[in-house]
């Protein structure tokens, strides 16, 4: 039976087992998917024993996504790109990174939400690893402009340049900024920071959300925070993170097993479940 994981710190709150052996189940495949709470400052010989003992591939989330990352001996182009890994695959005696957390978004937004990106007006709030992770696949769909707005400016800033290439490639404008200046509402407003964790808002003005379609990447039982403000503001729509969550883990279940489940009746079992 092979044996994966996911490692992360917290760890306890974590849905991935439960989505894996839904998928398993789906699919047929037969696998062992543990949660593994890692100490910081761990994780390389957390993983060394993990693969040493025959583990076939490893999920990773906060906080350890830049030490898989320098850990894969070798990288997909999105893992390089975006410089964060949240997927090891053991295969033919290598370790590989990749990054499915931008897959994972652009499917929600685009199959199970029908939300469209092409030429639209984007604002990506948040400048962690988790807007790291998605600003890659948010530019192949040819959005017209994407701002990321950040606390701290200087880290959006630095997203900027880092994507610089791709976003010329997708003829997309695309600059940073810090919360409090802006003001005109935008297409498809994205939640990539961590405020709604703690039941906070990004200080932003409501006329940014007006008829917009709004989502957040944390997910809960109840509408998060983000998502409340953004429906008392006027919002077209608003959606949470467990799509994407499901869909992530559907990429990385798709790089380990090559078979591609169907996310749609996984998704409702973890909202159930919530
Ligand atoms: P990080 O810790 O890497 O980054 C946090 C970001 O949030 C930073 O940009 C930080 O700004 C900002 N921030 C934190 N608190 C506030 C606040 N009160 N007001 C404004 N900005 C704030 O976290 P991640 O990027 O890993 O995760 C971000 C969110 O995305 C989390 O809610 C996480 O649960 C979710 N997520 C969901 C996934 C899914 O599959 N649905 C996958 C991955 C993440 P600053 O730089 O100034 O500190």
């Amino acid at each position: 039976m092979s044996r994966y994981a996911v490692f992360g710190n917290p760890i306890s709150h974590s849905q991935s087992p439960a989505i894996h052996r839904q998928f398993a189940k789906q699919t047929g495949v037969t696998l062992s998917y543990d949660r593994q709470q890692i100490d910081v400052g761990k994780f390389h010989s957390a993983a060394e024993i993990f693969f040493s003992e025959g583990g076939a591939g490893l999920n990773v989330t906060v906080p350890f996504k830049l030490d898989a990352f320098e850990y894969a001996e070798e990288l997909s182009d999105r893992a390089a790109q975006a410089g964060a890994v949240n997927t090891l695959i053991f295969n033919n005696g290598v370790i590989k990174g990749d990054n499915t957390d931008g897959e994972g978004l652009l499917r929600d937004l685009k199959h199970n939400l029908q939300w469209p990106i092409e030429q639209k007006n984007i604002l990506l709030l948040g400048a962690g690893g988790a807007v790291r992770g998605v600003l890659g696949a948010l530019l192949s769909a040819s959005p017209a402009s994407l701002i990321i707005a950040n606390r701290t400016e200087a880290k959006a800033q630095e997203l900027v340049l880092r994507f610089e290439q791709a976003a010329e490639k997708a003829k997309c404008k695309m600059v940073a900024c810090g919360l409090e200046q802006l003001s005109t509402p935008f297409d498809l407003v994205i939640n990539g920071t961590s405020a709604s964790l703690g039941g906070e808002l990004p200080p932003i003005a409501t006329s940014v959300v007006v008829d917009s379609l709004c989502y957040d990447m944390m997910y809960g039982k109840d509408p998060t925070a983000f998502l409340s403000w953004a429906k008392s503001s006027a919002a077209r729509d608003t959606a949470d993170g467990l799509g994407m969550l499901v869909e992530q883990a559907a990429e990385s279940f798709y790089l380990w097993c090559g078979v591609r489940p169907n996310t749609a009746p996984v998704i409702q079992f973890v909202r159930n479940s919530l």
